[in-house]
């Protein structure tokens, strides 16, 4: 894992393999990733199972996709009867190859958390939550829905869903949506800094092609986000590429001793502009025009927001290193970067001509493990859906509680009692990735299915609470089983029709367009507020 955890530890015979140093683990750089039980010969080193008795038990083996981030780590979960006992990296993941981070491997039990479990529907009458039966909940939900479109029109019903709901679950609430005429978003979608630029709200890029290139920015990386990415790029730098790490004052990483070069810069654009305009001024150059001319061909609002960057030394040898690299690749995460800077990102893919080609273009990590599946979905609204909405159906999501204050009409779906189902009227319960069967589409697009390792223990799985859902608003699914839903969407959408498993979908994309952006004065890092209960309890 690269984190000089293990070590040798004495001389000769004696030799043994142990925390480094001979220190305690925790000293260490240990990311407890539990990899070093995974590849232990002997089984002298073993994880503590989610059990009160260590005993060995017989397990069952399901292939699943870890829940967590948008990498789409392929894992087996071993379970014992209703009981989640592990889960261990699958060594021929496309992906992640036998390797796994902290919240893949032990972040499965998260879903089977006791407290505040919701195994039970529940209405909240007087300002008291008491159990009640699905009929009640499904039927006041469904009239509550229609009487606020009946009142306030249909713009004033939403449906907000997860982005760790399955492709298909969220493909039936999209239609939920649809034949309600309400809106459908996520509060975790956040704006693309890329589709201004290059016409594209998807990583042009896949993870692979990062191993054949010769330089990667990686630029506001935050590694406990995405650890696997931040093995993927030590391997790249094993393989020969030279990784800059640009991050701001405040986001320094451990364990990037690979890494040619990291700068910390303040927390503005400032250091990104003055890279794009050494790229810009290089570009003016080799065409032989003059700047102005230059400047008014480029499309848009183009170099004026870098033109009065003061370029230091250091931001001049990253231009020139990336700029003369033959292939190089930028890797940045959607929810960490602000959306200006990530626009900026992609201005300097442009300004480079790295873009559009393979080993040459940006990777961009997206929020969670099926963010991407809600944009092939079209699902790419965020909470400024809010505006105006009086009934909200929310599936899978926990955003602050004040965000929905004007809303007279809440129902959750969710798998525990979460701050924001608290404050609902209809309160039902939901299911975690590791109950799911269907696919997710990682951050590069690549489509993987994931199986149901448990069954809910509340009966329903999210898909089947929103078929309950429709045939409470008389608009019933025919979806009996989740081969249904993928036979459906096999008929009505073409990129679902033509996903193979395991693939890429869609392959190295070219920019739609190359329009470059005005950069605002803003933020360099802005993590974006977590939505979700589990990834909360995982983290
Ligand atoms: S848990 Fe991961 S980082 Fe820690 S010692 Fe094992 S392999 Fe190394
Ligand atoms: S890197 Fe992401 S997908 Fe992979 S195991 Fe970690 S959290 Fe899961």
């Amino acid at each position: 894992m690269g984190v000089g955890a293990l070590g040798y530890v004495g001389r000769g015979f004696d030799t043994v393999v142990l925390p480094a140093l001979g220190r305690p683990l925790e000293e260490t750089g240990c990311i407890s990733c539990g990899q070093c039980v995974s590849v232990c010969p002997t089984g002298a080193l073993q994880e503590h199972l989610p059990m009160k008795k260590q005993i060995p038990l017989e397990t069952e083996e399901t292939d699943t996709i870890c829940g967590f981030c948008s990498m789409g780590c392929a894992q087996k979960t071993m379970t014992h009867g209703s009981l989640a006992v592990k889960a261990i990296p699958d060594p021929g993941g496309p992906v992640n190859a036998g390797v796994l981070c902290v919240n893949g491997r032990f972040g499965f039990s998260s879903a089977c958390r006791e407290e505040e479990r919701i195994s039970v529907p529940m209405l909240k009458v007087n300002g008291t939550v008491t159990g009640a039966s699905y009929h009640d909940a499904l039927v006041m939900t469904a009239k509550s829905m229609q009487s606020a479109a009946r009142r306030y029109g249909s713009d004033a019903v939403a449906v907000a869903v997860s982005a760790r709901f399955t492709t298909e679950e969220a493909y039936l609430a999209k239609k939920l949506a649809d034949q309600l005429g309400a809106k459908i978003f996520s509060f975790s979608n956040r704006v693309c800094g890329l589709e201004p630029v290059l016409g594209l709200n998807a990583s042009p890029n896949t993870m692979d092609e990062l191993m054949g290139t010769e330089v990667i920015l990686a630029v506001g990386f935050d590694a406990q986000a995405n650890q696997v990415m931040r093995v993927k790029l030590m391997q790249a730098a094993k393989a020969g590429a030279q990784v800059v790490l640009i991050n701001p004052v405040g986001y320094e990483q451990e364990h990037m001793e690979f890494a040619a070069k990291a700068v910390y810069t303040d927390n503005n654009p400032g250091f990104l502009k003055q890279v794009a305009k050494v790229l810009a001024e290089t570009k003016t150059a080799a065409s032989g025009k003059s700047p102005a001319q230059s400047a008014a061909e480029a499309d848009a609002a183009d170099l004026s927001s870098v033109a009065d960057a003061t370029v230091s030394d250091e931001a001049a040898e990253i231009a020139a290193l990336y700029q003369n690299a033959k292939k190089a690749m930028i890797v940045f995460q959607q929810h960490v970067v602000s959306v200006s800077c990530a626009e900026l990102i992609a201005d300097i893919a442009v300004l480079s001509g790295h873009i559009g080609s393979p080993r040459d273009g940006i990777v961009m990590l997206k929020p969670k493990n099926n963010s991407q599946g809600l944009v092939q979905l079209g699902i790419t609204a965020g909470a400024e859906c809010l505006e105006g909405v009086k009934a909200l159906l929310v599936l899978g999501e926990n955003p602050d509680p004040e965000m929905v204050k004007n809303v007279e009409f809440l129902a959750v779906c969710d798998t525990h009692l979460t701050s924001l189902a608290r404050e609902a009227d209809v309160i039902l319960p939901g299911t975690a990735p590791i109950h799911a069967e269907g696919s997710y589409i990682n951050t590069e697009r690549r489509f993987q299915m994931t199986h149901a390792a448990l069954e809910p223990e509340a009966g329903f799985r999210n898909w089947q609470v929103i078929c309950e859902l429709a045939e409470a608003l008389e608009m019933p699914f025919s979806c009996d089983a989740e081969d249904d839903i993928e036979r459906e969407m096999a008929d009505s959408l073409t990129w679902y029709r033509e996903a193979s498993e395991g693939e890429v979908i869609g392959g190295v994309l070219k920019p739609v367009k190359q329009v470059l952006t005005a950069v605002k004065d803003d933020v360099f890092a802005e993590p974006s507020a977590n939505t979700d209960y589990l990834m909360d309890i995982i983290k």
